[in-house]
């Protein structure tokens, strides 16, 4: 973990931000507000994540509630289409439970005018797994507003996908991005494919319109497939991809009726979301090279 931790020091997250740039829409507001506009013009709608996890002090998730403030009133300003996704550890879920909780709910109250007031919450480690969904159920109690990420590799998930069908959340269903023990994670890919073909069926039928996040095209088409037999009509759920993978893929989608998400990053705290991404492909490490190469 020593290379994650030189990434994050702020001299070289501010000297190098160019080798995260293909992951990120940049580092203010107002970039991120190109780079939706850019997207909703080509038929995308987005979700922002203001960049930043695991704070430990009060101070600074406020700083992050309140830059999420600025972030929606933004949003409605500009009138783009997309919605917001937070991390529970940047709103102080560290720090104290309720807390984290108060702070969400005042970023779902800000967000609650906004064409899209849907505000989701991004799945950490498994070590904040049940306290995120027990944030996110006291937060469902207050508006529906609001939807929790569910991770395929987790041996738990088909429980809690049934628990999220039985209250109608709104899920995003993904294969899962972090480093997890083989006691609780599948880890390998085709046990990892299954699962989320299986979760992704359960939603598909019978939950409240998932959110389905993956640019893996083996899942891709068997979700096109599984939709198509059950006669499930393309308002029934969404694709979502990342800023910056596979933009052929996001908009063969489009041009095939899919409605797509695709979730935009930005912010100067970049080092743990960029650690996830170059780490987990080796296309995007030797991307990452080839950037410093040719500076
Ligand atoms: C919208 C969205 C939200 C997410 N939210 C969360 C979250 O809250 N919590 C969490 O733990 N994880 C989250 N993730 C990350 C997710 O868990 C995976 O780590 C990530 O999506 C990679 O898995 P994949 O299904 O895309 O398949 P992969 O196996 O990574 O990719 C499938 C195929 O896509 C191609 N591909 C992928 N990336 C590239 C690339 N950069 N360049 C070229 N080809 C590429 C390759 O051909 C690859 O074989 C999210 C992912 C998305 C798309």
């Amino acid at each position: 973990m020593a290379v994650l931790d030189l990434i994050q020091s702020s001299a070289f997250q501010r000297r190098f931000f160019f080798l995260a740039k293909r992951f990120i829409a940049g580092e203010t507001v107002a970039e991120a507000m190109e780079a939706v506009r850019a997207l909703n013009a080509q038929g995308m709608t987005a979700t922002l994540d203001f960049l930043g996890e695991d704070v430990t002090s009060r101070e600074e998730a406020e700083r992050t509630r309140d830059a999420y403030f600025e972030l929606v009133r933004a949003i409605r300003e500009h009138d783009v289409d997309t919605n917001v996704s937070v991390k529970l550890t940047a709103m102080g879920l560290l720090v104290d439970e309720g807390f984290a909780l108060a702070n969400l709910l005042a970023v779902i109250d800000a967000a609650a005018p906004n064409r899209d007031p849907f505000v989701r919450i991004d799945m950490e480690g498994s070590a904040v797994s049940d306290a995120t969904l027990r944030v996110f159920e006291q937060a469902f109690a207050r508006s529906a507003a609001v939807g929790p990420v569910l991770q395929a590799y987790l041996k738990r998930t088909p429980d809690d996908v049934e628990r999220m069908i039985r209250l109608r959340a709104r899920v995003r269903l993904c294969k899962g991005a972090y480093d997890e023990p083989a006691d609780i994670a599948y880890k390998d890919m085709p046990t990892i494919r299954r699962a989320y073909v299986r979760c992704a069926e359960s939603l598909l039928e019978r939950g409240n319109y998932p959110g389905l996040a993956t640019h893996d095209v083996r899942l891709i088409e068997a979700i096109e497939t599984f939709a198509k037999e059950r006669g499930l009509g393309r308002d029934r759920f969404e694709f979502q991809l990342l800023y910056g993978v596979r933009p052929e893929l996001q908009r063969r989608l489009v041009a095939d009726g899919y409605r797509v998400r695709v979730y935009i990053p930005y912010g100067t705290h970049w080092a743990g979301y960029f650690y996830r991404r170059v780490t987990e492909r080796k296309e995007n490490l030797v991307f990452a090279l080839r950037s410093l190469l040719q500076r």
